[in-house]
C-alpha cells in the first residue's frame, strides 16, 4: 500500500472490518431489542434516526490572537418521554455520527431508569488539553451562544461528559442566563453546588456502577468481601466505583489511567491513588507494580469494570477476557461483535445504559431542585439514587429471568418498551 494514499483510499484498500461507530452499535442494539418485543415497526424506524442534529462552527480566538474554527454538535434523538437530556463532550474525535449514536444511548438510558427525559448528546471536536482555561471559557461561551435556540430548561438540558466538567456547565449556565436576562439554573446539570448543582452529582455515575456491581455479584452468589475487581479508568466513574467497592469490602486488584495500571493481587489502597480530577494521569506513579491497560482487561478477576473510553473490548481481545462478570462504566466500551463473543463465553455483562445511569439520575434530581428552588441533602440524594437504581435493576432482572436474555438485551427491552408505550399513547402528528 502506498504511503501517499489518502485516509479514504487506505480504508478502501484494507481488508479489515472498519471500527464500529457508536451509531452502528446503537442501531444494532435497537433492532435486536425490537425483535424481542411486540412493537410497531414504524416506531422502530422512527427511533433509528435522531429528531434533529444541530451543527455549528465555533471561532475561537486563541491566546496568541489567532483564530481557529471548531465544529460543534448537538444531536437530539427522541423526546417522547420528556425534554432532551445528555452530555456535551470536548474530544478530538467528536463528529456528527458519534453524537447521533451517543444521543440514542441517552434515550435508552433515561428510559431504563424511568426518568421523564429523552436523549441528546453534543460536543466540540477539540482536544481540551491543548486549550488554556481562558480559551476553554471563550470556546464554551461561544458554543453556548450558537446553541441558544436549541437548549433550554424545558427543551434540552446538557451536562458534563468526556472533557467537560462543572466549570464548563457554570459558563454555559451563565452565558445562557445573561442572554435570557434571567438566572436559569435548570438549563444545565452537573454545575458547581454554588449555582444550583446537586450534592452527590459528581460521584453519582461511579456510585451507580458500584451499586449495580454489588447487585450483580450478589445475583451470581459471589461474596462482595471475597470478590476481586479490576477497573480501567480512574476518572470520576472509575475512581468512585473502585473506592466504593473497596469500602464495601471488595479487593480492587488493578486500576488504570492512560499510562497503564497499578496492580496488586492482594488489593490496592484505592483512596491513596489520586483520581484524574485530583492529579491527572498519575496512577502509575503511586504503584509498586504496573501492568498495561490491555493486560488489565485480561486479568482473571471476578469483576471487570471498563470505565475509561469506548470500544476497548473488541473482536480482537474478547476471546482473551478472563473476568466472570463485566459492568460497563464508560459509554460503549464493548463493541457489538465483542458483546456476542462474551455472551457465547457466558461472561455476564451489565450495560452502560443501566450501570452508569446514576449520572443522569442525579442530573434529574439537580433539575428538580433547580426548578423548585430547593436543596437536597447528600443523604437524600444517595437514598433516592439507590431507590432508582434498585427499581431499574429489578425491572431488568425480571426480563433476564422471564425471557432468558442477556443483561444488555434485558435493559434494552425495558427501555424500548417504555419508549414504545409513550409513542403509542401520543401517536404521530399530524
Ligand atoms: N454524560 C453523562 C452520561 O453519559 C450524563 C448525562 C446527563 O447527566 O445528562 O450519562
Amino acid at each position: 500500500m502506498s504511503s501517499e494514499a489518502t485516509p479514504d483510499e487506505r480504508a478502501e484498500q484494507t481488508t479489515e472490518t472498519p471500527p464500529e461507530t457508536p451509531l452502528d452499535t446503537a442501531r444494532h442494539q435497537l433492532n435486536r431489542a425490537a425483535s424481542y418485543i411486540d412493537i410497531d415497526p414504524n416506531i422502530v424506524e422512527r427511533l433509528t434516526y435522531p429528531t434533529a442534529v444541530h451543527e455549528v462552527t465555533i471561532p475561537l480566538k486563541r491566546d496568541d490572537g489567532t483564530v481557529e474554527i471548531f465544529n460543534g454538535y448537538r444531536a437530539q434523538h427522541d423526546s417522547v418521554r420528556g425534554p432532551f437530556k445528555g452530555g456535551l463532550r470536548y474530544h478530538p474525535h467528536v463528529n456528527r455520527e458519534e453524537v447521533m449514536g451517543l444521543a440514542m444511548w441517552m434515550t435508552w438510558k433515561c428510559a431504563v431508569v424511568d426518568l421523564p427525559f429523552g436523549g441528546a448528546k453534543g460536543g466540540v471536536n477539540v482536544d481540551p488539553k491543548t486549550l488554556s482555561k481562558d480559551e476553554t471559557e471563550r470556546l464554551t461561551r461561544r458554543f453556548t451562544n450558537e446553541l441558544r435556540n436549541v437548549i433550554g430548561p424545558q427543551t434540552d438540558i446538557p451536562a458534563p461528559d468526556m472533557g467537560t466538567d462543572a466549570q464548563t456547565m457554570a459558563w454555559i449556565m451563565d452565558t445562557y442566563s445573561v442572554q435570557e436576562a434571567e438566572t436559569t439554573t435548570a438549563v444545565v446539570t452537573g454545575k458547581p453546588t454554588a449555582i444550583g448543582g446537586s450534592k452527590g452529582r459528581e460521584e453519582a455515575p461511579g456510585r451507580s456502577v458500584a451499586i449495580v456491581a454489588r447487585e450483580l455479584l450478589n445475583y451470581y452468589d459471589y461474596q462482595l468481601s471475597e470478590a476481586t475487581v479490576a477497573v480501567q479508568g480512574f476518572g470520576s466513574v472509575g475512581a468512585n466505583a473502585a473506592r466504593l467497592l473497596d469500602e464495601w469490602g471488595a479487593t480492587v486488584v488493578a486500576v488504570s489511567d492512560i499510562n497503564g495500571a497499578a496492580y496488586d493481587p492482594t488489593g490496592l489502597e484505592t483512596h491513596a491513588i489520586p483520581s484524574h480530577e485530583q492529579e491527572p494521569e498519575a496512577v502509575t506513579h503511586y504503584a509498586e507494580e504496573t501492568i498495561s491497560n490491555d493486560a488489565l482487561l485480561e486479568l482473571d478477576v471476578d469483576l471487570l469494570i471498563p470505565a475509561a473510553i469506548g470500544n476497548v473490548i473488541t473482536e480482537a481481545n474478547a476471546a482473551d477476557i478472563q473476568a466472570d462478570l463485566i459492568v460497563e462504566g464508560a459509554n460503549g466500551p464493548i463493541t457489538f461483535i465483542a458483546d456476542s463473543i462474551l455472551a457465547d463465553r457466558e461472561i455476564h455483562v451489565v450495560p452502560d445504559i443501566l450501570a452508569n445511569a446514576g449520572g443522569v439520575t442525579v442530573s434529574y434530581f439537580e433539575w428538580i431542585q433547580d426548578i423548585n428552588h430547593r436543596t437536597w441533602s447528600l443523604d437524600r440524594v444517595n437514598e433516592e439514587l439507590e431507590t432508582v437504581m434498585i427499581d431499574a435493576w429489578d425491572a431488568v432482572r425480571h426480563e433476564v429471568e422471564a425471557r432468558d436474555v442477556t443483561w444488555r438485551d434485558a435493559a434494552y427491552i425495558v427501555a424500548l418498551s417504555r419508549i414504545a408505550a409513550a409513542h403509542e399513547s401520543r401517536g404521530l402528528w399530524p
